[in-house]
């Protein structure tokens, strides 16, 4: 059997070995898949009109390379701290082509963001009056400049990552009393406030969940351009968090039919009304990278097979501390980088890290592991070794 490893990866767990990226000492490595990221984006690009423009959410894949990357397929950047604007801007991207949204942006962050003419969204009322007085110091900006909602239509399965609830730092709520119409003036009284943002969560959101919450925000947009009686709201910033499967190697839901579910319940994205940002993170990387990691020892304590690698709350900090909503599949492969073969065992696969919860995987069956072995992390090319 080939112990759930695609033959792509196998290959690329050998020729690692061979040529000496992994070995006695070279403990632990990530792999992303090249051809395979692009293909993601051309899935993203199709599975959409032309009037969007796909942002990558740098957060999830903040090293150079795979920012370059993305840029070379045409993507525009997300970020949300000084550091992924500090990659985005290594990597390349122009700031016309940057969408700024930290929900803590500093007086200095928004002075050099809107002196560029990157996109901001803003992500409350106090920074809001910060934007009007950077515009007045510096005479107007060039930026698309938004607010960020909060649509208030509740949590997926992981609240952790769930920005859309009654409660959630994110945003301006748009359900509490008195809020929306605060919002409404907000733009009546800033005719240069041109966008309306929202991202409802980021895995264990469903897309009818998500959907829901964009269709509140094209409502609001649809609200403000009728108040101001012009297109005053131009650009909709939809946002990420289109989840991934973690159980194989299928891509599901794809792009395509999160656009389906969009096309129904928020329709005016695509009739041209509005241009439209996305900001996709996992959805691109998440199944196009894997972790490889050595086997240092192993050892049975209480009657039971515990595996003590060089991968764990360092590189799968969520699987570790939240093993129940953050599941990964791992495989074995023996010292030459091929997936093992031989009979289920009942095991541990414990990370370097000196405490206990220190697990990737609990109680799983691989064929038994040894000293020299190598462990393959699916799915991990999002949030995990970037
Ligand atoms: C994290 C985040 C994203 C990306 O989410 P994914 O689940 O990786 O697609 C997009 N936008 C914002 C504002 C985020 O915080």
């Amino acid at each position: 059997m080939d112990n759930g490893v695609s033959p792509l990866k196998a290959r690329a767990a050998q020729a690692a070995v061979a040529q000496g990226l992994l070995g006695e000492e070279r403990l632990i490595a990530g792999f992303v898949d090249v051809a395979g990221v692009r293909h993601a984006v051309g899935e993203l690009r199709r599975a959409f009109p032309d009037h969007f423009m796909h942002a990558f959410a740098a957060k999830a894949g903040c090293l150079e390379g795979i920012l370059r990357l993305v840029r070379s397929e045409g993507m525009a950047c997300e970020v949300a701290s000084p550091g992924e604007l500090g990659q985005a801007l290594n990597a390349g991207f122009p700031a016309s082509r940057i969408v700024f949204d930290s929900p803590a942006k500093t007086w200095g962050e928004i002075r050099m963001a809107l002196r560029q003419g990157m996109t901001l969204n803003v992500d409350g009322f106090q920074e809001l009056e910060r934007v009007d007085t950077v515009r007045r110091e510096q005479g107007g900006s060039a930026s698309v400049i938004g607010i960020r909602v909060n649509p208030q239509v509740g949590a997926g399965t992981i609240a952790a990552m769930s920005t859309g609830t009654l409660t959630s730092k994110f945003g301006i709520a748009l359900d509490d009393p008195g809020s929306r119409e605060r919002v409404l003036a907000a733009y009546r009284e800033r005719p240069w406030l041109s966008c309306v943002h929202v991202h409802v969560g980021s895995q264990g959101c469903p897309l009818e969940l998500i959907a829901a919450g964009i269709a509140k925000a094209v409502a609001l947009a649809q609200e403000i351009n009728a108040q101001a009686g012009r297109r005053q709201v131009t650009v909709i910033d939809i946002g990420g968090g289109l989840p991934v499967n973690f159980d194989d190697d299928t891509v599901s839901p794809s792009f395509g039919e999160y656009a389906t579910v969009l096309r129904e319940i928020a329709p005016a994205l695509f009739s041209g009304e509005f241009g439209v940002i996305t900001e996709f993170g996992r959805s691109l990387l998440a199944k196009n990278g894997f972790i490889v990691a050595r086997v240092e020892y192993t050892k049975v304590t209480g009657g039971h097979h515990i595996a003590i690698t060089h991968a764990g709350a360092q590189v799968a900090t969520r699987t570790v501390f939240m093993p129940g909503s953050w599941p990964i599949r791992v495989s074995a492969l023996d010292r030459t980088g091929r997936p093992k073969s031989g009979p289920g065992m009942v095991q541990d696969v414990a990370g370097p890290c000196c405490f206990a919860g220190d697990i990737v995987a609990s109680r799983r069956e691989l064929p038994l592991l040894e000293p020299g072995d190598w462990v393959l992390l699916h799915d991990t090319g999002a949030y995990y070794f970037s």
